[in-house]
């Protein structure tokens, strides 16, 4: 798998795009805090596969609370796997890279995400803010998050989720931050299949001779070396670029208004 900066990045990048686009009459963001709160919840979403493993990085992100559902979701992984798997495919002992890296899962969270803002609103978006926030921390700020420890990055995260608290109007917010953590979830996939490893993404449902897990992945030619040269010097740097320009996009309101008010002062004088 590509680094989990990486991971984050990307993830930040395709909701701030994705909230820049998607129209408010499908619960597309409509203002500027919520347009931030997509991306952020797509961020720590694009981390969110990894809580399939109790040895991940992102496992650690809620100390126990985190390791003990990271362990559970890979028991539940294996089990699906070896309720669904096709003849041909391995023996496995654990269920991490199954499950949670399949299209399937993203689809079925992104559903189950919007249902529970659509039930209770405000409490469920801030509460899928402060769980994804708390795993973007982890991705984005891994030394930080090291050096101060899980309840640093809960206290960050339950802040940072405060602060939104605040800022949102009272009406339900958007109904589509379920499709966040969907894209966060597939775009995971997509950093994970560009690495020699590949993931199971259209399982458990297009069988292939014999195999219902095969991997999806680059032809290792083209497939890079997570942590490698490639993803250091070119992909982190892009999609970094590539945030900051989309984060000025989406403030563009601020300077419009800050020029308007330029123009009035000196038509003042
Ligand atoms: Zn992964």
């Amino acid at each position: 798998m590509v680094m989990g900066a990486t991971h984050a990045v990307s993830g930040a990048v395709l909701g701030l795009a994705v909230a820049q686009v998607l129209p408010p009459d499908w619960g597309g963001p409509t203002s500027t805090a919520e347009a931030f709160t997509f991306a952020g919840v797509c961020a720590g979403a694009a981390l969110l596969p990894d809580l399939d493993t109790n040895q991940s990085t992102v496992a650690r992100s809620f100390g126990p609370a985190s390791k003990a559902l990271a362990g559970g979701i890979d028991e539940a992984s294996l089990w699906f796997y070896r309720l669904t798997r096709g003849r041909k495919d391995p023996k496995r002992r654990g269920g991490h890279r199954t499950l949670t890296h399949t299209a399937l899962f993203a689809i079925s969270l992104a559903f189950g995400v919007s249902a529970l803002v659509v039930k209770f609103g405000q409490p469920a978006i801030v509460g899928t803010l402060f769980v994804t926030l708390g795993l973007a921390l982890r991705g984005l700020a891994g030394g930080w998050a090291a050096k101060y420890g899980w309840l640093a990055v809960t206290a960050v995260a339950a802040g940072l989720s405060m602060l939104v608290w605040n800022w949102y109007p009272d009406e339900v917010g958007s109904r589509a931050l379920g499709v966040a953590v969907g894209l966060g979830c597939a775009v995971h996939c997509l950093g994970d299949a560009i690495t020699k490893e590949g993931v199971p993404f259209l399982a458990p449902f297009v069988p292939w001779r014999g195999r219902r897990w095969w991997e999806l992945r680059l032809p290792s030619m083209l497939s890079i070396r997570a942590g490698g040269t490639f993803e250091r010097a070119v992909l982190g740097p892009v999609l970094t670029l590539a945030a900051v320009g989309l984060v000025l996009w989406a403030l563009q309101g601020v300077p419009e208004a800050l020029t308007d008010a330029l123009g009035e002062i000196r038509g003042k004088s």
